[in-house]
């Protein structure tokens, strides 16, 4: 028995309302390893009125609503754990408009980074802070996750790049946050608020984005090194330097290896690190100064590749996620790992994490945007070895552990969701949660918007029967 969903036949259309066991079981996992159960239906609004209909319904009848989007979230984040409504998003895809003289882009929430590019692009213009997976997700699922990708060592994030944002509140009231000017000391600011949010405080039914132009010059380029602390302590170079590079990437070398056996790449098998440079004149002199900075650590080799080779490099970098997933079928991943440091503690992060892998006796591949202080790490584990997978999850917690401890953050770009409640306090503090928990108290009072999420809470493990709720 399912949930009461007529009056959903009353705010949409049939076609936008789902129940068949597909729809349920794709909306219940995302691409981590989290577990959720399958909401009770699945709905598919096509405008801001849509939304607001189905959340103000839902609401008064205490009905979860789990917005969901692409579902490349490795966290958890738009997987139901309470059943319920999973709202996707995806029908709203328009670009609404490109204000070139503004530098600016109006986009529904479902809008994929393809189509924001190639709007852009037309205009001469790019929005430089997609994430490495920003072909198969949606600008909407970007702000709600507080995204963030390989230029951002340049260029910010994507929350540097939201100016405004319609959103409807779980009562299906609509507001505007923000504003279209480059910037403003009006109020408190919400628009922050809600980016990074989860989806737990509103829905974003409309963006208005900062769009930059497109650099003249771009080159990229690799370097090796005989080991993975000399590439460590170049990319803390490179950044503490000043060189005016647009993309930092540091791969060791068992990432290398499960690339090649995905991809069919052919990277040597020592530490790396891609390289990219934007500028409108004098890329040359930037990058000999590039060159000089890396020197001092002694790289096997400096290469610079032209445009073909860039992209089979790039492409190997942006499918490490999944070339570590099926390296061996055997392994199982646990939640990937996502801390970000201050640069100066990046050489001594990498080190503490492979001093872990040693000493754990485990293969914890290790990739990332390194010029924001960033690491993907992922801890594999056989999940039949009970022993085994315990020193894996002590090994993580002890990596999160370590980088709060030196000023970072638990997670730099992938957010909370469900796999990283346990930090939310340690990162954050008792004091600082508790009025958080106040704001999605005050945004969401009946709790029913995107419920289990960021917070860890008492039930976790007795999770709610889908079928509970009944009108
Ligand atoms: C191979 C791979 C590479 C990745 N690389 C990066 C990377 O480089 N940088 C990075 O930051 N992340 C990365 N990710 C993580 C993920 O792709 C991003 O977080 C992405 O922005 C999620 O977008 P989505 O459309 O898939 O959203 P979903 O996963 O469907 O949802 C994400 C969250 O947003 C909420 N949500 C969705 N739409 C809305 C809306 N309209 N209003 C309010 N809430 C909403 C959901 O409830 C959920 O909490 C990667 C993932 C994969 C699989």
């Amino acid at each position: 028995m399912g949930i009461e969903t007529a009056f959903l036949g009353e705010v949409l259309a049939d076609d936008q309302i789902a129940t068949g066991a597909d729809a349920l079981r794709e909306h219940s996992t995302d691409w981590g390893t989290e577990d959720g159960v399958e909401p009770a239906v699945v709905v598919y609004p096509k405008s801001t009125d849509d939304v607001s209909a189905v959340l103000a319904a839902a609401t008064d009848r205490g009905i979860p609503v789990t917005p969901y989007a692409a579902g490349t979230s490795l966290e958890g984040n738009p997987v139901p754990i309470d059943g319920g409504i999973s709202m996707n998003m995806t029908r709203m895809d328009d670009v609404l408009a490109v204000r070139p003289a503004d530098l600016q882009l109006d986009v529904e929430p479902g809008v994929m980074g393809p189509a924001i590019e190639e709007a852009a692009g037309e205009h001469g213009l790019f929005f430089p802070p997609l994430p490495s997976s920003g072909s198969i997700s949606t600008i909407g699922g970007m702000i709600a996750n507080a995204a963030s990708g390989m230029q951002t060592v340049k260029y910010g994030e994507v929350a540097d790049w939201v100016r405004e944002l319609e959103v409807v509140l779980a009562d299906g009231s609509v507001i505007t946050v923000g504003t279209k000017a480059v910037k403003t000391s009006s109020g408190y600011n919400l628009r922050d608020v809600i980016i990074g949010s989860e989806g737990t405080l509103g829905v974003v039914t409309r963006a208005t984005l900062e769009l930059a132009g497109r650099p003249q010059q771009i080159r990229g380029g690799r370097a090796l090194f005989s080991t993975l602390g000399d590439a460590a302590a170049a990319v803390t170079d490179v950044v503490q330097s000043g060189v005016d590079v647009a993309k930092v990437e540091l791969i060791d070398s068992a990432s290398a290896m499960m690339s090649n056996a995905y991809t069919g790449a052919d990277l040597p098998d020592v530490p790396m690190v891609f390289l990219e440079f934007h500028a409108n004149h004098g890329i040359d002199d930037e990058i000999a100064y590039c060159e000089s900075v890396l020197s001092v650590h002694d790289p096997l080799e400096f290469e610079l590749a032209d445009e073909e080779t860039m992209d089979t490099l790039w492409r190997a970098r942006r499918d490490l996620a999944f070339a570590v997933r099926s390296w061996n079928l055997d392994l199982q991943p646990l939640v990937p790992g996502d801390i970000t440091v201050p640069i100066s503690e990046y050489g001594p992060t990498i080190e503490y994490i492979k001093s872990l892998e040693q000493e754990h006796d485990l293969l914890m591949p290790c990739f990332g945007h390194a010029g924001d202080g960033n690491v993907h790490y992922t801890v594999l584990v056989d999940p039949t070895d009970p022993e085994e997978v315990k020193r894996g999850e002590d090994a993580y917690a002890a990596i999160v552990d370590y980088a709060l401890s030196v000023g970072g953050t638990a997670t730099g770009e992938h957010g909370i969701g469900l796999g990283k409640r346990e930090y939310l306090e340690r990162e954050h503090g008792e004091t600082a949660v508790a009025l958080m928990q106040r704001l999605k108290d005050a945004f969401d009072p009946n709790g029913t918007l995107n419920p289990g999420k960021i917070f860890p809470r008492d039930d976790d493990w007795q999770r709610a029967d889908p079928t509970d709720y009944q009108e």
